[in-house]
């Protein structure tokens, strides 16, 4: 055998095997690349029995829903060398969610990069074609939510690399590439019915480590901004996860959009936290979260402390999600249920509501899931109501990626006591916000009694006979559809002038109405108001342009 690198003679490689399921893999070395092949070419034609005594030998090991293939061993090497190693394999429909590829990484490396391909077979309309994720743990581990973790790119990137340093791709924690385990780990979220081929190459690079990246984390509040109504947008992504965006471009954006803060949420990685520093000023607040993607929906981590990272390796069915729950709780932060009705697999919320916080219930431009979203979130004031418990309060953020997406459509207008992260966090935790599809959209909404009033969030106290009058005064929908919405449905409807500004009231008591909030939307595609009372074959109304928070009527 020749190497394909210097054309010497080589030894005969050496060969290791292990079996996984009904697949041996073996590892071949071939000069300074090395491969490990599935199915084993070694035991190809072999029938692999499965003996206890053969199991003991087995590298590979499934547990739950993750599986870990044998390691890849690269030994040590001269400074200014490199080596690559090739790890192909073979996954099957119904593979884990996690696949693990353990590289045992030797003493004096000062880089690691990974780039891997899968196959993309054709399959017929309505099936699942394959999609495969990508990140990667190193040698502390891949425990749940523990040290361990080093990036995430999501199906987003082909390749990524780590070093202390600031090329470091996006998405991936800079800092020393540390001697020890590491763990590739594939997310194949989906496999289509041919299978997924996949070849993953591992390149270390030897030498010293490069001056460290240093990050710049944002500070949490701007000083001097005291209690106001304060507008954000809560769930941007950049091309620290699979957005197209700079962070630099995302805070532009922001400030484009008129708004006062923003919240950095890239898909499972906390990378972006050290570069946002230089880009928030006494204009604009950024504050920093995740939004973590599992297997059974989205949640936006809000408010973490920089750098902090949550685990998204579990399902509904797992405990993770409590956990991880508790965990951004104890840090300050809030869980906030994303986009709950988001058709895409494994996008739609399945982990119920009693650990969040608040739910997004407007998400980018108005869709259908959005009205699904809005309708399960009314019901569920209506049931605080009745169990007297907690209720939880709407958020609507872009979720905008990339161009054409626009930032802060829509974004949440917070009554805050501060321009701060914990002012903010307990505003939206309290309700005390409502939803703009832009700053050119304003909401005064209210309601007296006897000399008593209450706005987005708060409960008026009055007797349950008491006339309460509601009040919605609107600028920037020209001709909005005003609505009044309580626990029994759509109490009155209006529609604007052109100007877009009118003020709408209604008188009611807290008997009639447990609680009232209001929606404004746009008229519908052909012009007319539609009806919220009315049956149909299409949502009977136009896109939402502003939707608040329920103000409580009565004693509690
Ligand atoms: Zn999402
Ligand atoms: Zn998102």
């Amino acid at each position: 055998m020749t190497s394909p690198l210097n054309g010497r003679r080589l030894p005969a490689p050496p060969v290791s095997c292990s079996v996984l399921g009904s697949v041996a893999y073996c590892s071949v070395t071939v000069g300074n690349i090395e491969g490990v092949t599935s199915p084993c070419k070694a035991h190809s034609g072999e029938n692999v029995s499965f003996s206890s005594t053969r199991r003991g030998f087995l590298a590979a090991a499934l547990t739950g829903a993750a599986l870990t293939l044998a390691p890849v061993s690269f030994a040590a090497a001269a400074t200014g060398t490199s080596k690559t190693k090739t790890i192909t394999g073979h996954l099957d429909p119904g593979a884990a969610d996690f696949v693990y590829l353990p590289i045992e990484v030797p003493a004096g490396v000062n880089k690691i990069s990974v780039s891997y391909t899968y196959s993309k077979p054709q399959v017929a309309p309505g099936l699942l074609g394959n999609a495969c994720d990508i990140g990667i743990f190193d040698e502390k581990g891949t425990d749940l939510a523990g040290k361990g973790f080093r990036g995430w790119s999501g199906g987003f990137r082909t390749e990524f690399s780590i070093s202390a340093g600031g090329d470091t791709t996006p998405g991936y924690l800079p800092g020393p590439v540390g001697k020890g385990t590491w763990n590739v780990v594939l997310g194949p979220y989906q496999v289509a019915e041919q299978g997924l081929d996949y070849t993953v190459n591992v390149t270390l690079e030897y030498g010293p480590d490069v001056a460290p990246f240093k990050p710049q984390y944002p500070p949490q509040q701007i000083a001097g901004r005291g209690a106001a109504w304060y507008r954000g947008d809560a769930h941007l992504h950049t091309v620290y996860s699979d957005g197209k965006r700079t962070p630099e471009e995302v805070a532009a954006g922001a400030r484009a959009a008129r708004l006062d803060f923003m919240i950095s949420t890239d898909h499972n990685t906390p990378a972006s936290h050290g570069v946002r520093g230089p880009l928030a000023g006494n204009d604009l607040l950024i504050l920093t979260g995740e939004e973590v993607t599992t297997r059974n929906g989205h949640y936006l981590a809000l408010g973490l402390e920089p750098g902090e990272w949550i685990d998204w390796r579990y399902r509904a069915r797992d405990k993770g999600f409590e956990q991880e729950a508790q965990r951004i709780h104890a840090s300050g932060g809030i869980v906030v249920p994303a986009h709950p009705y988001c058709p895409y697999v494994a996008c739609r919320w399945k982990f119920g509501y009693d650990d969040a916080d608040a739910v997004e219930v407007w998400t980018g431009p108005w869709t259908i899931d959005d009205e699904s979203s809005v309708n399960t979130w009314d019901s569920m004031l209506a049931h605080s109501v009745r169990t007297g418990g907690r209720w939880l309060p709407a958020m609507g953020n872009s979720d905008a990626h990339s161009v054409p997406q626009v930032i802060g459509f829509p974004h949440n207008v917070v009554n805050a006591a501060a321009l701060s992260r914990d002012a903010l966090l307990d505003g939206i935790r309290n309700g005390r916000n409502w939803i703009a599809e832009s700053a050119d959209v304003s909401v005064d909404f209210q309601v007296t009694s006897g000399g008593k009033s209450a706005t987005v969030g708060d409960r008026l106290k009055v007797a349950a006979d008491a006339p309460v009058t509601v009040t919605a005064k609107i600028a920037g929908v020209p001709n909005g559809v005003v609505r009044f919405i309580t626990d029994e449905g759509q109490t009155q409807q209006v529609t604007l002038p052109a100007s877009g500004q009118g003020t709408s009231t209604w008188v009611t008591t807290p008997q009639l109405a447990a609680y009232v909030r209001v929606e404004v939307r746009h008229p519908k595609i052909d012009g007319t108001s539609g009806s919220g009372t009315e049956m149909g074959t299409v949502i009977p109304l136009g896109p939402m342009a502003a939707l608040t928070n329920p103000i409580f009527l009565g004693a509690s």
